[in-house]
């Protein structure tokens, strides 16, 4: 890097022990370099110096009381990162690992993202260290609500509009906008990921998962490769590794493996959705038990054992980081010649490395997981109408719009000389759309 290394080294400097927001900005300046060659105006203007700041950060105290009368304290984040091209939108995590870094490194991320989807939305990301694993209802709703007790003053539907993420589905939103509701007296958008019977949008569940398919099997198809009869690993066990499985089966791929956060499982048959189903989201299981369903199926120890599976594709859908490099070449030498990313940022700069010199056909979070967001933002379309579209309508909109993203992110790769490598052109394409809306409305 040039030009954007004194960005960089602000970031560093600006923001000290936030490892991951560090490796989030580094890739994306490095794919920019060309763009700020191109753009003297835009670095005079300070896109780049402004785009690296959150626009306004929040971080607030949870307080809630357990099943056992103890006081119990979280720590909850939200951070609203660029409004220029609309709103704030992003998701909520409940893990405890969550920490500033991670919140700014997801809410960054999500600026290119939602850019990319084509809709009017812009990037912000929220969450909190409680651990939902282990907790009763009771404490859970108890959670939720102090959470949203702080929360309620800084979101709204045309102001920011979070929706879930690792450890908040349909339950955790469902609490929070109860309580949201109650505060403020009003029936609106401002949460995505809602009840279909009470605004939800058909398809969100799926979208992320799916979304990831249709991206995928676009930059496939464009190198004469598909899932049809491929054989898939899918890390994680959650809400996108569940429907990215799903869609797999239906485009005629067979997915052998899942994970969880103790460890995976290969299944020769194929993995049983249902069962998988069953286990996560109705009894919030651990995935070591699907092998006492289907015998044939062998259960490993340790999360990062499914790259030693053979595939023919990986679609990492767990966390950030859980794929490193040393991962990334027994993926290569066992003949993967496609890795789609579910989660964020799960690839590590390493891996990344080994598969770009590979020739592996990789599809960026920021593109290939933005049908989740991107389904969110036709949540908020459905209800400032007040109506509501049908599962093939919302299906339809999702494949078209994962088209696009892919049509964008490869030609931008064209444009600035590095064609076929989507990491580069997701960056730039989802940039160069928010870089002119910032510059059109002058320094704010
Ligand atoms: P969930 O909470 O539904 O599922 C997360 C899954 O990942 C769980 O099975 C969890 O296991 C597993 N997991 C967590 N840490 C590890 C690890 N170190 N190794 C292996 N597995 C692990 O979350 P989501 O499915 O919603 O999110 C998954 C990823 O996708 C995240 O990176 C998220 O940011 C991203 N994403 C999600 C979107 C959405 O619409 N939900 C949209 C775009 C991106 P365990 O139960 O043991 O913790």
């Amino acid at each position: 890097m040039k030009i954007l290394q004194r960005v960089m080294d602000q970031v560093l400097k600006r923001n000290p022990h936030e490892p991951e927001f560090h490796q989030a900005v580094q890739e994306v300046l490095e794919s920019l370099e060309p763009v700020a060659e191109r753009h003297p105006e835009w670095v005079k203007a300070g896109i780049f110096d402004r785009i690296v700041e959150p626009e306004r950060q929040v971080i607030f105290r949870v307080p809630w009381v357990d099943d056992n009368g103890n006081v119990q304290v979280n720590r909850g984040y939200r951070v609203q990162f660029n409004s220029a091209i609309g709103p704030y939108k992003g998701g909520i995590r409940f893990h405890p690992s969550v920490n500033l870094s991670i919140i700014k490194f997801l809410g960054f991320e999500q600026i290119f993202k939602n850019s990319l989807t084509t809709l009017p939305i812009g990037g912000g990301k929220g969450g909190s260290d409680f651990d939902p694993k282990g907790k009763s209802e009771g404490e859970v709703m108890r959670f939720c609500q102090s959470f949203m007790l702080e929360l309620f003053r800084h979101i709204g539907e045309d102001m920011d509009v979070p929706a879930g993420d690792i450890g908040v589905g349909a339950r955790e939103i469902g609490y929070m906008y109860g309580m949201y509701k109650k505060i403020r007296n009003t029936f609106t958008g401002a949460l995505t990921g809602k009840g279909i019977t009470w605004g939800g949008s058909l398809v969100r569940t799926e979208a992320t998962g799916y979304g990831l398919c249709y991206f995928m099997e676009e930059a496939m198809n464009s190198r004469g490769k598909s899932f049809k009869g491929s054989t898939v690993v899918v890390s994680g066990s959650g809400n996108v590794a569940i429907y990215a499985a799903e869609k797999v089966h239906q485009l005629g791929g067979r997915v052998v493996a899942m994970s969880d956060s103790n460890g995976c499982i290969y299944d020769p048959d194929g993995i049983n959705l249902d069962t998988v189903k069953q286990m996560k989201e109705l009894e919030r299981k651990r995935i070591r038990e699907y092998v006492n369903c289907h015998p044939r199926a062998q259960y490993f120890e340790g999360p990062s054992g499914i790259w030693n599976i053979k595939c023919d594709i990986a679609l990492p859908c767990a966390t950030q980081n859980e794929l490193d490099g040393e991962s990334a070449k027994t993926l290569v030498s066992n003949g993967c010649f496609a890795v789609g990313e579910g989660a964020n940022m799960p690839s590590t700069p390493e891996a990344i490395e080994v598969f770009l010199k590979n020739g592996v056909i990789l599809g960026p979070a920021k593109a290939a997981n933005a049908g989740g967001v991107a389904t969110s933002a036709l949540e908020m379309s459905q209800n400032s109408m007040r109506y509501s579209w049908t599962f093939e309508e919302v299906d339809a909109k999702l494949k078209s719009i994962m088209k696009d993203i892919y049509k964008n992110a490869s030609q931008a790769a064209k444009e600035y000389n590095c064609e076929g490598n989507l990491v580069a052109g997701a960056n730039i394409a989802g940039f160069e759309k928010v870089a002119r809306a910032m510059y059109d409305q002058g320094i704010v």
